[in-house]
């Protein structure tokens, strides 16, 4: 991706979900937050907008079933309302899929429209949410370009033998079916920033990123470059999640169908929406709220806890196939960048790989949010790297802008 662009320019960064929109005005250079907020619950009986500027939190309700293009009208409002329109060089789109097309992020034109669309394909609740983000934000911000920066790119660097799927070869070929991975922009951002802290160059780095949200993936990063990711084909695939299954057996779908006569949209609820975290607490798909309840002695808590840290420190230590030799584990997301206990139980079961957590450390990235977290004897560094998509997709939207 490319590098810091030299002028200080304001970039509007839309991030368009099925029934969400979340948007931010950031400052490209030095990364300050202008104005950001959340359009939810889009095309239901009340969706609503909430935002912050200048630090004073609002919100402003829609009318019943109005969808993105009634929050993107509302915040070109604000946005005029603010006098925040002259400073904008470039709006940047989050795009969930970029299939094989995209290797970097681009300047949106009619052939990256079309590239967009057949992408959607791949991913039809992400792309064409994003698709309707764009064409949004064309009709409202006519003047300014607009930028695709796409969550698959960076792993465009991965090798056949790690992108393919043991499935007939024509699937590949005829209809793209393969591995793509996503939090691309998280991955790369975070190992950039773990190389500085740790100084050392970006291109002769090994790490193992941990980005643990509600979503979870894990990144194989050899010298810089993406050379395996725990998601697939969707985001479904891998490390357990908030609320989604992650890895399980495809025998499961005959099961499924055959035994308990689930149509595949029940089994697509079953997998991305009732499973996870959530599946096996039975109680919530929020880290904090399982925490809470393992601390006071629930024992479905406790176990939804110890899979999810199996199953992570089970995929980096897979990871070391590709990577051979390891510099660093980053963790970031709300999780990777809050829960101690998380990160301390993952960190314990990979002793033999020479990491090695600094408890003291560890509890102080409570507050510090970022830095080394493992003891001078370890032979592998921790790290606790924050996140920001949302720059990284500023900086790129306002190079590109800049270049044309
Ligand atoms: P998203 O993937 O939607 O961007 P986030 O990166 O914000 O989500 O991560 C959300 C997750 O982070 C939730 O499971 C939440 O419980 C967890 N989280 C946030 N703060 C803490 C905390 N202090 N301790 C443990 N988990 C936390």
């Amino acid at each position: 991706m490319p590098s810091q662009p030299a002028l200080p320019r304001h970039v509007l960064v839309l991030n368009c979900g099925s029934s969400s929109l979340k948007f931010a005005i950031l400052d490209a250079l030095t990364s300050e937050e202008i104005i950001s907020g959340l359009a939810e619950r889009l095309g239901s009986s009340t969706p609503l907008i909430k935002y912050k500027y200048q630090g004073v939190k609002k919100q402003i309700e829609l009318e019943a079933n109005q969808a993105h293009g009634a929050a993107i009208d509302t915040l070109v409002a604000l946005i005029n309302d603010h006098h925040l329109a002259d400073h904008l060089i470039a709006v940047g789109h989050r795009v969930v899929h970029g299939g094989e097309h995209f290797t970097q992020s681009v300047l949106i034109d009619d052939d990256v429209i079309k590239g967009i669309t057949q992408a959607a394909t791949l991913a039809p609740l992400h792309g064409h949410a994003n698709l309707l983000g764009i064409s949004s934000a064309q009709a409202s911000f006519k003047g300014l370009p607009q930028i695709a920066v796409f969550d698959t790119a960076f792993h465009q660097t991965m090798e056949k033998t790690a992108y393919l799927y043991a499935l007939p070869y024509k699937l590949y070929t005829d209809y793209g079916v393969r591995r793509y991975g996503f939090h691309g922009t998280s991955h790369f951002y975070v190992a950039e920033q773990t190389a500085k802290l740790l100084n050392q160059s970006i291109e002769h780095s090994n790490f193992i990123s941990a980005h643990l949200g509600n979503g979870c993936s894990v990144c194989a990063i050899k010298n810089g470059k993406s050379v395996d990711t725990s998601m697939g084909l969707t985001p479904l695939e891998g490390l357990m999640m908030g609320t989604r299954s992650g890895d399980i057996d495809p025998g499961l779908f005959n099961f499924l169908t055959t035994q308990l006569d689930y149509s595949a949209q029940q089994i697509d609820d079953l997998l991305n929406k009732q499973s996870g975290l959530l599946g096996i607490s039975e109680l919530s798909n929020d880290c904090r709220t399982i925490e809470e309840a393992a601390v006071a002695g629930n024992e479905k808590a406790i176990l939804a806890l110890d899979m999810f840290c199996y199953r992570l420190a089970k995929q980096i230590a897979a990871f070391m196939v590709p990577l051979q030799r390891l510099d660093a584990l980053i963790f970031t997301g709300g999780i990777g960048e809050n829960s101690d206990i998380i990160r301390a139980k993952v960190i314990a079961q990979l002793s033999f790989l020479g990491l090695d957590c600094d408890n003291t450390a560890n509890l102080a990235a409570r507050f510090s949010k970022q830095g080394i977290i493992s003891s001078t004897a370890a032979n592998v560094k921790a790290v606790v790297m924050p996140t920001n998509e949302e720059w990284v997709i500023a900086l790129d939207a306002a190079t590109i802008a800049q270049e044309h």
